[in-house]
């Protein structure tokens, strides 16, 4: 068995690699702080990163981190996932019993660990979810966009999804246990903590700007984030679909009722403009429909080839001791890698074949075992 762990900081990382050490820095000196002091004894904590596939040697940045900070465990995904399912994975492979998601960009303070418990411990919650007050160093664009999507969401989603709130929060066990039975590929994960009803509170803070690189988010990227934020909570767009055929069915007949009175009355409507007009009005709310129906059947049938969310190529984690090492024997990296199936908690990563080396010995790498 594994120590317990009082709390787990998550990071998902893509190209990160410039940023990284001082992100580690300030998250060290933020866990030390609030967890290396606490009485009787300090409370073991672990920083899990995730690397969703960057080109920029991120990995490297993290295999140095694991040899020179035994906190460190090192998630190297097959490939570049996105950001949630790098979350998700992060999520499912830490053991804390209190789990802070973060962002790697430190655009989310990790200095605010220490209040943020507090307010955890003072109002019983299961969640404490920043809300940004400001978002410093974002474009006009993307401020209002997200300020736009985030009010049109909770317009169409039954839950309560709170305003302006990213993926920095901190979690309970129990909350987290939740979160990793949702078997859903389309994760938009805040949504999918406000899902649970477990008890959140907010936590205002000012967003930082990027401390360095670029921001893994396209435009592309937000729309289908967008998207999958609006399919997994609410079938409102295919109510409007209904709504709108109604509508210009009714309007059709209204002309209809036009057409035969006038015939009726001896003048035939004239005009192939106005014919023309009205097939292409017809014919564009039907692709409309169309296209309303194929976002939600698209996301059907992704889901139910029930795919792994993730493969993971390899997790290092330096062992605390020579004796722990030991008891643990390294995997060869050819073995296969570990893929998860959403909604199965795989074992904590201690508890796996992963790489472990020991002080005098130098890194080895190592694959994790399977998912049961
Ligand atoms: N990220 C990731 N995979 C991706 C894109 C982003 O793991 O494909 C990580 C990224 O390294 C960062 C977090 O997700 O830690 C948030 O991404 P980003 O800063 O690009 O988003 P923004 O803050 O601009 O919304
Ligand atoms: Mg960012």
């Amino acid at each position: 068995m594994t120590e317990p762990v009082f709390l787990s900081v998550v990071a998902p990382c893509f190209n990160e690699a410039s940023g990284l050490t001082t992100f580690h820095r300030r998250v060290a000196a933020a866990c030390n702080e609030v967890l290396g002091r606490a009485a009787p004894a300090p409370l073991p904590w672990e920083l899990v990163l995730v690397n969703d596939g960057s080109r920029d040697g991120t990995f490297d940045v993290m295999e140095r981190l694991v040899q020179s900070d035994p906190h460190v465990v090192a998630v190297n995904l097959a490939r570049n996932y996105g950001h949630q399912i790098a979350l998700t994975a992060g999520l499912q492979q830490c053991r804390g019993e209190r789990i802070l998601a973060i962002d790697a960009d430190l655009q989310d303070p990790p200095e605010l660990l220490g209040p943020m418990l507090r307010v955890m411990e003072d109002t019983g919650a299961d969640v404490v979810y920043g809300q940004r007050r400001s978002r410093a160093g974002e474009t006009r664009f993307k401020t209002a966009t997200a300020a736009l999507f985030y009010r049109l969401l909770r317009r169409v989603v039954e839950i309560d999804i709170p305003l302006d709130t990213g993926d920095f929060r901190l979690m309970s066990r129990r909350t987290l246990d939740v979160l990793n039975l949702m078997p859903e590929q389309h994760r938009f994960i805040r949504g999918l903590v406000a899902w649970t009803g477990l008890r959140q509170v907010p936590f205002a803070y000012d967003r930082d700007a990027r401390y360095a690189g670029d921001t893994g988010y396209s435009l592309r990227r937000m729309v289908r984030f967008a998207l999958d934020a609006i399919t997994s909570f609410s079938i409102v767009p295919l109510r409007l679909a209904s709504f709108a055929g109604m509508t210009v069915g009714a309007l059709g007949l209204l002309g209809l009722l036009y057409t035969i009175g006038s015939w009726a009355f001896g003048s035939v409507v004239q005009g192939w403009t106005s014919v023309a007009t009205l097939v292409l009005l017809i014919g564009g709310v039907q692709l409309m429909v169309l296209g309303v129906f194929g976002e939600y059947l698209g996301r059907l049938y992704l889901e139910a080839k029930r795919r792994p969310l993730f493969v993971v190529d390899q997790v290092l984690v330096r062992a605390p001791s020579r004796a722990a090492a030991r008891s643990v024997e390294p995997a060869p990296r050819s073995a296969e890698p570990a893929v998860n199936a959403g909604g199965v908690a795989q074992a904590p990563v201690a508890e796996q074949q992963a790489l472990v080396a020991d002080d005098n010995q130098p890194l080895q790498a190592g694959v994790v075992g399977h998912a049961p």
